[in-house]
């Protein structure tokens, strides 16, 4: 019965990867996949999250007559959930204070992007369409297509300047239809690092109202970007605190990976939140995310989003992380600037300077 299954095309990111890996050369590097190497091209073990991981696994061999290795609730765990949360929209967000935000553990940042891309396929009237960035990471298409949404594109970045098409970008969305979702990268644009100015996402958001449209935020990297956790939610959290005309606040979704800003990639770490007007609604949106999960996977696993929760809720492991992360992004930059500095040394023809220009600093300076 099996014959007629088709061949699949190899994935372009992991594609990359085998051919990395059958490469002889002690000079390769891989570029294709979006994970952070230290000067000796390893991966960086942050010691931040090394320690809660032993406290995690000391406290869990301890309290094995009481049972931590069953399952968890279809939303994972309450702790990781609630300081996930206040990490991206900031402790003093009205919406977390106020009970409006349904928040559930997903596996890592894609499965937040699927399991909210089926809740607004369910439960979502208004449209079943997402307009994502051209471009956008790739799997931003197949994820929201498998779970049945119309996936469509609005211009994003501008070949020739190197830079964002913010008009491009703002007709497209003025011209999707009301109530469209709108994907949106909260920081550091995967693949161009290309992310608007606090001036153009005001300008984005404008145009949200305007049209009715649902923002669907992509959190992958917050701390990448500029080094610094707040300033990297800077527009995610410009949205959510935003009202419309008539008062009420402003709805949206958000998908967050622990995956690098921790260095958890294989643990599948991450958080999907909705954004509410009112806790009533939080409950049922709730209700149905859970829904949504037990028929997936029925419930998260607990050893890396029990790391996540130790880091963020230890104020001196917290510190520590942070300033892990500051370090990462600070060398990223640096080695923008060494592979900007070395093309010209190599009299590479044509102007490099947006490889420096590009991640975003601006939110530390607004
Ligand atoms: N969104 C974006 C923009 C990404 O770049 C990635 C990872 N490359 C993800 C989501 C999801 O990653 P993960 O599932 O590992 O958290």
């Amino acid at each position: 019965y099996f014959e007629g299954v088709q061949q699949a095309p190899p994935d372009s990111i992991l594609g990359i990867t085998e051919g990395f890996l059958a490469d002889k050369s002690p000079n390769k590097l891989n570029l294709g996949v979006g994970a952070y190497r230290t000067e000796e091209g390893k991966p960086l073990v942050l010691s931040a999250v090394l320690k809660a991981q032993r406290i995690v696994v000391d406290d869990r061999s301890r309290n094995k007559a009481r049972a931590r290795d069953e399952y968890q609730p279809i939303g994972g765990n309450a702790q990781f959930c609630a300081l996930s949360a206040a990490l991206a929209y900031g402790p003093d967000f009205d919406g977390l204070r106020d009970g409006r935000v349904a928040v559930v553990q997903t596996l890592s940042g894609t499965g937040a992007l699927a399991v909210g891309g089926a809740f607004l396929a369910r439960h979502y009237a208004a449209s079943k369409q997402v307009f994502v960035p051209n471009p956008t990471w790739g799997n931003h298409h197949g994820v929201f297509g498998s779970v049945g949404l119309t996936v469509k594109t609005y211009r994003y970045y501008h070949a020739a300047t190197r830079a964002l098409d913010y008009e491009g970008m703002l007709s497209d969305l003025r011209a999707a239809e009301p109530g469209a979702v709108v994907l949106l990268h909260a920081c550091a644009h995967n693949p161009t690092g290309v992310d608007p100015t606090p001036d153009q996402w005001r300008g984005i958001l404008a145009v949200v109202q305007e049209r009715g449209l649902m923002p669907f935020f992509d959190s992958a990297y917050q701390g990448f970007a500029s080094g610094d956790l707040d300033a990297d939610a800077g527009a995610l959290r410009m949205f959510a605190s935003a009202r419309r005309r008539d008062g009420s606040p402003q709805e949206m979704l958000l998908a967050q990976s622990f995956a690098k800003n921790m260095g958890l990639y294989g643990e599948r770490v991450g958080a999907l939140s909705v954004v509410t007007q009112s806790p009533e609604v939080r409950k049922r949106v709730d209700s149905q995310l859970k829904v949504a999960i037990r028929v997936m996977y029925s419930n998260p696993p607990i050893h890396g989003a029990a790391i996540a929760a130790m880091v963020m809720a230890n104020p001196a492991l917290s510190a520590e992380w942070q300033a892990e992360l500051a370090g990462m992004a600070g060398r990223i930059k640096d080695m923008r600037r060494a592979l900007v500095d070395a093309l010209a040394a190599a009299g590479a023809p044509g102007n490099w300077d947006h490889i420096t220009s590009q991640g975003a600093q601006a939110w530390l300076a607004a």
